[in-house]
């Protein structure tokens, strides 16, 4: 069967990575996850101390872009890809409050989109991938054979990202400081001048507000079939 590209967009912490990486699993596609890159390049800024008083210094970081590998490899104990900053592994370090924080700040500005894009494109040139993110579909690949929106409710969102982050020990943040967070990075998602969060036109909206992820997935893989099977 011919390999596709999919790509699955949409808000903060609705679960499309949960699904796009099960989606990839069970059809044996790679999956990419957009936003683990936009938040190793803000990790590499905090280490960096690129960062002073909340506001980044654009111009040094604009010098070192170039220096900013980020790579996936492969994890055997998950079977999923994990991220790596100049050869080192960050995936649990660029899922804390740290980096939620100011990653939107990061993502909005168009030398960091150039270089990611860029990088995106170059990996999905076999196809077979499953790519989640907030502009797969408009911006990296608007030829994508099969496109998702994901949305759902702002405050079930928030449930799940605070209960993700107790889970994984962080009992600091607040619920209310997750949802802060969220409405904040939708906003300047939505808002900002380059590649701003929007449905493609051609995008299967998903709200999976009230949906299991088993029923998600059902849904996901009706898709998948119907598009390739056509
Ligand atoms: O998907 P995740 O929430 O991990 O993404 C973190 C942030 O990276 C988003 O809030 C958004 O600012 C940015 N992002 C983006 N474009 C993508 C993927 C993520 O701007 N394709």
């Amino acid at each position: 069967m011919k390999k596709i590209i999919v790509a699955i967009d949409g808000f903060s912490s609705n679960g499309k990575s949960t699904m796009a990486k099960s989606l990839a699993k069970q059809i044996g596609y790679v999956y990419i996850d957009s936003g683990a890159m936009y938040r190793a390049v803000t990790l590499y800024c905090i280490k960096c101390d690129l960062f002073e008083n909340g506001r980044l210094d654009e111009q040094e970081l604009h010098n070192r872009i170039k220096d900013i590998g980020i790579e996936f490899r492969l994890n055997d104990d998950t079977g999923m890809p994990d991220t790596y900053l100049n050869g080192e592994n960050v995936e649990s370090a660029i899922r804390g409050m740290d980096v939620s924080s100011k990653v939107s700040l990061v993502s909005a500005i168009p030398f960091v989109r150039y270089a990611m894009v860029a990088s995106q494109q170059e990996m999905g040139k076999t196809k077979g991938i499953v790519m989640d993110g907030r502009d797969i579909g408009t911006v990296v690949f608007p030829g994508a054979e099969m496109k998702i929106f994901v949305t759902a409710d702002p405050e079930i969102r928030a449930r799940r990202r605070f209960d993700e982050l107790r889970s994984k020990g962080d009992m600091e943040t607040t619920f209310e400081e997750v949802l802060e967070n969220l409405k904040s990075r939708d906003h300047l998602d939505q808002t900002r001048t380059e590649s701003p969060l929007v449905k493609a036109e051609d995008a299967i909206l998903l709200d999976n507000s009230y949906m299991t992820v088993d029923e998600q997935m059902q849904w996901l893989l009706e898709k998948f079939e119907q598009i390739t099977t056509n």
